[in-house]
């Protein structure tokens, strides 16, 4: 889907639950820089789609990844072997792109392929206030917004007003998968403070304009605020020292997102002890 002239946004799926997906974005400068790679296997799906659009895949000259999660990374090892492209990504995360958890590269199950391709050398690491030159007159800005993960980063194509979240935005009625809730909030109130974003481009939800950008992040500052209101009522309804798996269950039930084992329940555990060890979170969620 061409969102403009120098962006395109591939949903590529995550799992076989046709509801859920992963967004990789392309922008196309002199070269093709690619954010984001999905899942091990997307590769197929983002050289088809370049093809599509009468361009090459050899033109991929950079790869950056938003974080370490491997619905982000999966495929990079992949394309960088097709490619020779760059791999960039923040230094906080580059380790886990570099040496996946080895569970991520063993097929989950018989017949099913591994998560990630392999790990890959980030052979660019950006931080705050790095400028990514795209060709064409195309700049990203490379925003630190930790907070899912302490390396997450954004980036701001000011060209096109155009902003790539990716899992830093957590959209209601999805699971909460967050390190530092502190650092969420703020990494959100700084993209609400940008002004004219014409292009809101996240992983995990669909791409949006204008104004739709600032109401979706006040709807994800208001989930992060219920979320820390059942964790504490739940707390303070528990007698003794909390259990995050049970408290996942009820946090889970209670926002109306399917329960059961599994790796969400891991994830949303991790959740609510990052919001338990929080400091400040209260007076900031206030503000
Ligand atoms: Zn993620
Ligand atoms: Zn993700």
């Amino acid at each position: 889907m061409q969102i403009t002239p120098y962006i395109h946004a591939l949903k590529t799926p995550l799992g076989p639950d046709p509801g859920r997906f992963v967004y990789v974005y392309l922008i196309y400068g002199d070269g093709i820089t690619v954010i984001d790679t999905g899942f091990n296997g997307t590769e197929k799906l983002i050289t088809d789609y370049i093809r599509s659009t009468g361009r090459d895949p050899s033109e991929i000259r950079l790869i950056i990844l938003t974080h370490a999660h491997p619905d982000h990374t999966g495929s990079a090892h992949a394309l960088r072997d097709l490619t020779g492209c760059t791999i960039a990504a923040h230094p906080l995360d580059a380790p886990g792109i570099e040496h996946p958890d080895p569970m991520l590269l063993k097929p989950p199950a018989p017949g099913i392929q591994p998560m990630v391709s392999g790990g890959v050398p980030v052979g660019r690491l950006l931080e705050e206030g790095a400028v990514i030159d795209c060709g064409n007159g195309l700049a990203l800005d490379v925003l630190s917004t930790p907070g899912h993960t302490p390396g997450s980063i954004s980036l701001f194509l000011g060209k096109e007003l155009a902003l790539f979240t990716g899992d830093t935005v957590q959209a209601p009625g999805r699971a909460p998968i967050y390190t530092d809730p502190v650092a969420l909030v703020r990494s959100l109130r700084r993209f609400k403070a940008i002004p004219g974003i014409r292009h809101y481009l996240p992983s995990h939800d669909a791409p949006a304009q204008g104004e739709e950008t600032y109401r979706r992040l006040d709807e994800s500052l208001a989930y992060i605020r219920c979320i820390h209101g059942i964790i504490r009522n739940a707390v303070a309804e528990t007698p003794g020292t909390p259990d995050s798996l049970v408290l996942a269950g009820r946090l889970s039930s209670e926002l109306g997102l399917p329960a059961g084992p599994g790796p969400h329940a891991a994830f949303i555990a991790r959740t609510i002890e990052a919001d338990l060890s929080a400091q400040g979170l209260d007076e900031l969620l206030g503000e």
